[in-house]
């Protein structure tokens, strides 16, 4: 027996479940449905990897479930060993348990349930050289996981929710961030509260507008904190956020495409903000 696994007798007990009429299993499985969500505050995340960069990055685990086949791996006994040091329920599930909890075919051997997090819009304070994203009523859950992901990897500080979005927390948009969401703080608000909060701080809102006056390349992105402001997939930005904007930034197109993809413009756009920060940095 290793370490890990003595370790972990010595903590507590993992618990093995093979029934799917288990009332853990229906709670978990339940995790699917948005009201389930919001009434625990919690959420699924698939993955080893996944799960061990959460542990790491100090998020709160409720519940670690792995696969019997993957029993006695040494990553999985480490990941299974903290979650227990954590005070989470640890399950060891039979394939079928695990299918039924993930609704796939061929799912990941380890689950992570995590309680969800919010940065607080009071607390949202960005300095001169941080880039933020702000989408008014994401519709898509593809959208907001890339665009969470793509915040991630540009360097983004965070990503601002606005109105009536979809849920970051869904199983969907948690796959789409490939593990992002537990790397980048979310903010969720309406939007006159962010107009308010907005004209109160120190921060530049840059809009993005099919007919956006200026070119997205010519925007001075480091004068203040940037928040780059996206529209909804459908109707774009309502009047009410273009106007409190300091700049309606266009993306030049060419060809018959009327627009592009939400998650495509804000990849765009954020770049091209981190690009004329990271060359401030390098003159520096
Ligand atoms: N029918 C919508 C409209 O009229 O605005 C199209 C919305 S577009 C699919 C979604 C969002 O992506 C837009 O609100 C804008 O924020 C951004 N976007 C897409 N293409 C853009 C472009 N060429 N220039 C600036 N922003 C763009």
């Amino acid at each position: 027996m290793n370490d890990h696994r003595q370790e972990r007798r010595r903590i507590g007990q993992v618990k093995e479940v093979t029934s799917l009429t288990n009332p853990i299993v229906k709670d978990i499985r339940a995790l699917s449905q948005k009201k389930h969500r919001e009434e625990t505050g919690q959420f699924m995340a698939e993955g080893l990897k996944l799960v061990i960069d959460a542990l790491e990055l100090g998020w709160t685990v409720r519940t670690l479930i792995y696969a019997k086949a993957a029993k006695g791996k040494p990553k999985v006994e480490a990941a299974a060993l903290k979650a227990l040091n954590a005070g989470a329920l640890v399950l060891e599930v039979s394939e079928k348990v695990l299918t039924t909890i993930t609704r796939r075919d061929n799912p990941q051997s380890v689950v992570g349930i995590f309680e969800q997090r919010y940065l607080p819009l009071a607390r949202l304070q960005p300095s001169k050289d941080e880039t933020w994203i702000a989408l008014d009523r994401v519709r898509d859950p593809g959208n907001l996981g890339t665009i969470i992901r793509t915040a991630d990897a540009a360097g983004a500080s965070g990503v601002v929710l606005l109105g009536d979005c979809v849920d970051p927390f869904s199983l969907e948009t948690v796959r789409a961030t490939m593990g992002s969401v537990f790397a980048v703080p979310l903010v969720r608000t309406g939007l006159s509260e962010f107009i308010d909060w907005a004209r109160r701080g120190d921060v530049q809102l840059v809009g993005t507008h099919l007919e956006g006056a200026v070119d997205y390349r010519s925007i001075d992105y480091r004068r203040r904190a940037t928040i780059i402001v996206m529209g909804n997939e459908q109707q774009g930005l309502p009047g009410e956020l273009a106007s409190a904007c300091a700049a309606l930034a266009r993306i030049p197109q060419q060809g018959r495409a009327d627009s592009l993809n939400l998650a495509v413009a804000t990849a765009v756009m954020l770049f091209e903000a981190r690009r004329h920060l990271l060359t401030l940095e390098s003159k520096r």
